[in-house]
């Protein structure tokens, strides 16, 4: 430990204010220091594994929001399946059960040489590693007038909480017979299938709340994940509700005029009741603000280690950082935390880290009985994370019934074992 962060560090013990949980004082350790920045799926399972891994170390977690809303299930708070406190995870048993000190406050700065992060409230934390998992923010202006102000009028609700409430709110005021208009970003971009499985779930709700009510899906992509499954979906669920307008032709949005309720690509002009826009995405700001992004908007990484290969001693996980084929998703995020929590240990120890291997689940909701899914396992290949061939596999077309209402009790049996495993 430096004297910095000694000094750092007593400071803080004395400011019984800056403490969100009372708890976290009487888990104090003198171990090694490792802070986390972001208590979603990657930055909550990071802080819980490390403490597990080796209960001697001194684990810090800060996230910006008191609590977290997951974006798994969101889509279903949206169709009126679930309700909001479904899908909100509290930070008390990382505190209590894992001895975590939790700080509620916005993280601005990072300097990797003094190895220290700064707090919007001016709280200074000392690390020998850093862990950062702040997810996603987006590109505002990248559609010509989508910036936050709209996003107030035409919802992303790409990041869940008041966000999820507000598209939800709207689809409950439109009238029978309306126009809800998706506009689905390119890659890359947090959750491949999500927006998919968005259109199903909103036209779920309008078949049953708002009849002869339409969804368009305008696309910046000509093809998506699991695509063929949701259009075999989609034609047995929602032929006359759903269409999706791919890139070729002309389905991205171009821009958006949001106080004067209208949506444009390049060709058409659109007037929907509900506007559902979401934007092109980076790394969250404090990894721009911190210097570990590349051109692409996100952070490049070791793939065994997931330290930054732009700054030492920062372990970049989740949405925010270049992970090869695995797609941007929670259960990727929370496989690569406890992949990142072993490293992290292991170079504070100076011995080797392990060599990566990882899985992903990803389950998708079209209706509450009728789910799909993908499972890939991912190792490092030439230097580059890649999926296994041969294992992992997706759900088949063709399947009945039976087999679909399956998958949506999966769909719900892997959300509480992920959330779970990160949060409990
Ligand atoms: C509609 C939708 C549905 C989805 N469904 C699924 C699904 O079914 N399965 C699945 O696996 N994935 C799903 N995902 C993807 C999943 O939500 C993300 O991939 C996952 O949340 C990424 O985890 P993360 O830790 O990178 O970021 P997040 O979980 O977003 O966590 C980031 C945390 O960091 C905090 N933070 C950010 N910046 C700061 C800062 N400067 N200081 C302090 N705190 C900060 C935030 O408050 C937040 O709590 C879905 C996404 C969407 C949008």
């Amino acid at each position: 430990m430096t004297n910095i962060s000694r000094r750092t560090f007593n400071g803080l013990l004395g400011a019984a204010g800056a403490v969100t949980m009372a708890g976290s004082l009487s888990a104090c350790t003198s171990g090694p220091k490792v802070v986390v920045v972001g208590g979603g799926f990657g930055g909550a399972t990071a802080a819980k594994y490390v403490k597990r891994y080796d209960p001697s170390f001194d684990v810090t977690l800060i996230d910006a929001d008191k609590s977290h809303f997951t974006c798994p299930f969101s889509n279903a708070v949206i169709g009126g399946l679930k309700d909001m406190s479904y899908i909100e995870r509290k930070f008390d048993a990382l505190v209590n059960k894992h001895g975590v000190k939790v700080f509620n406050d916005m993280v601005v700065a990072v300097d990797p040489v003094a190895k220290v992060v700064k707090t919007k409230s001016g709280q200074t934390f000392a690390y020998d590693r850093l862990i950062l998992s702040p997810g996603i923010d987006f590109k505002w202006n990248a559609i010509a007038g989508y910036d936050e102000a709209a996003s107030q009028i035409m919802p992303h609700a790409w990041k869940a909480g008041p966000q999820t409430a507000l598209l939800k709110k709207q689809l409950e005021a439109m009238p029978a017979g309306g126009l809800v208009v998706i506009s689905a970003p390119g890659n890359p971009f947090r959750c491949p299938p999500g927006p998919y499985e968005r259109a199903s779930l909103i036209a779920g709700y309008l078949k049953k709340n708002k009849p002869k009510s339409k969804l368009l899906i305008l696309d910046s992509k000509d093809a998506f994940a699991k695509d063929k499954l949701f259009k075999e979906g989609w034609e047995k669920l929602y032929d006359d509700i759903i269409e999706w307008v791919p890139a070729a032709k002309n389905g991205k949005v171009a821009k958006v005029d949001a106080k004067a309720g209208v949506v444009e690509t390049d060709f058409e002009k659109f007037k929907p009741n509900v506007a559902n826009i979401i934007p092109p995405q980076m790394a969250g700001t404090i990894a721009q603000t911190a210097g570990l992004t590349d051109k692409s908007g996100f952070c490049p990484v070791d793939p065994n280690t997931f330290e930054s290969t732009i700054h030492k001693g920062i372990h970049v996980i989740g949405d925010a950082c270049i992970a090869g084929e695995m797609p941007k998703s929670g259960y990727s995020a929370s496989s690569q935390a406890k992949v990142a929590a072993a490293a992290a240990i292991a170079l504070i120890k100076g011995e080797k880290p392990l060599q990566f291997s990882a899985i992903n689940t990803c389950y998708s909701l079209l209706a509450a009985d009728y789910g799909i899914s993908v499972a890939a396992v991912f190792a490092v290949t030439d230097g580059k994370i890649a999926g296994v061939k041969g294992a992992g596999g997706v759900s088949p077309m063709g399947a009945n019934y039976q087999f679909r209402k399956k998958e949506a009790d999966y769909a719900d049996g892997w959300y509480q074992s992920v959330c779970q495993d990160t949060w409990a």
